[in-house]
């Protein structure tokens, strides 16, 4: 907790503001992202806490939680898969069943401490979910706006939590373009634009510090859509390096479906920003993103952690949910996707079977019966 509020950077245009008012892009049109944080030393840790809410002396807000569903500090299990020791990462025993609530939990309650009454956002699903059912939890009025097509489940999720649905016809497009369209005091608390997100998904990087016994794990595969995590693990590990708590950072895998994988198409060209390229539908429709609104600073704290992008292919995705859920992990096909990539970077010798891995489920398989079903034959 700090006294004063935290400070937004411009990446394009170098303006820094004080994040003292709602906003979610500069002047100029950029995103922007918050200035480096202190982080904390392990004896600042609230300990008797058992949720995110432990590293509030890392956060970026200025008062305690006004709003919080007991989220983070969730269990990190190991497992056997193709050969090596793993730890996974139940990010889908989140409150809403996906690690969006890390993002959502500490972004909501720095749009209250900013005065917001009312949001909005567009989503395809889990998101959508999260932010619905915090502001639910808060009292606030919400609005989703989802493509028609959007999972039955997660708009039923949305739906119950008592949000506003806005089911749009046509692309992904077409739904943000309705979402930034919407008039009137509502903000657009859009998780892939507002930079306290990142600041919720940063206690990722802690949690895995300290459930590892303050060690730092040797490599972490994430399910990357927009990449939200990634950016989260970077500016948490980078807060605990500077304050000389940790003293190497762990590589960082993004794990991209090959059908729709941005990432994935600017690594294998060296790029540092985006690059066009075709995607295709998936079944993992919860990283099928088009187009990253941070792509530089993904593939940049990818290229900083020298870890890298996997892309999986389709094929591969329901072989591993189904060996995700014979050892007990029942996961949406989007957090399956890690899985394959585990087998891949382990037979590519990438990672070792002595090394410490972490590999984080990020959606609950509750999430996702129907399509679950259609994959493997039930
Ligand atoms: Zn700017």
């Amino acid at each position: 907790m700090i006294a004063a509020f935290a400070a937004y950077d411009c990446p394009a245009c170098g303006m820094t503001v004080p994040a003292d008012r709602p906003r979610w892009h500069c002047a100029c049109g950029s995103h922007l992202n918050l200035a480096p944080g202190d982080g904390l030393v392990r004896g600042e840790i609230d300990g008797g806490e058992a949720s995110l809410w432990r590293y509030r002396a890392a956060l970026a807000l200025k008062g305690p939680a006004r709003v919080s569903l007991g989220e983070g500090w969730t269990p990190l299990v190991e497992r056997s898969w193709a050969g090596a020791r793993v730890h996974f990462k139940l990010e889908s025993q989140m409150p809403t069943g996906s690690f969006k609530d890390r993002g959502t939990a500490v972004m909501l309650n720095h749009l209250l401490e900013v005065g917001v009454g009312r949001v909005h956002e567009d989503s395809s699903g889990n998101a959508g979910a999260s932010i619905a059912t915090y502001a639910a939890a808060a009292g606030i009025p919400c609005r989703i706006y989802v493509p028609a097509t959007a999972p039955r489940g997660k708009v039923v999720q949305i739906a119950a939590s008592g949000a506003e649905v806005c089911a749009i016809p046509g692309s992904r497009q077409a739904v943000t373009e309705a979402a930034l369209a919407a008039a009137g005091d509502s903000f657009y608390a859009s998780h892939n634009w507002q930079p306290f997100f990142i600041e919720g998904t940063k206690t990722l990087a802690y949690e895995l510090w300290e459930q590892l016994g303050f060690v730092v794990p040797d490599a972490i595969l994430v399910p990357t859509g927009y990449g939200s995590n990634i950016l989260g693990l970077e500016r948490g590990f980078d807060e605990l390096h500077r304050r000389g708590e940790i003293a190497h950072r762990p590589r960082l895998f993004a794990v991209q479906a090959a059908n729709c994988a941005a990432f994935a198409a600017a690594w294998a060209v060296a790029a540092e920003d985006y690059v066009p390229f075709a995607p295709g539908p998936t079944v993992a429709d919860g990283i099928a993103t088009v187009k990253p609104v941070r792509a530089r600073e993904v593939l940049a704290a990818l290229r900083r952690s020298r870890g890298g992008v996997v892309a999986v292919p389709e094929a591969d995705i329901a072989p591993a949910l189904s060996a995700f859920g014979r050892l007990g992990l029942y996961v949406e096909p989007t957090a399956a996707t890690v899985g394959a990539a585990l087998s891949r970077l382990l037979d590519a010798g990438t990672i070792g079977p002595h090394q410490t891995i972490v590999a984080v489920l990020t959606g609950h398989g509750l999430k996702a019966a129907d399509k679950i079903a259609e994959l493997l034959g039930v």
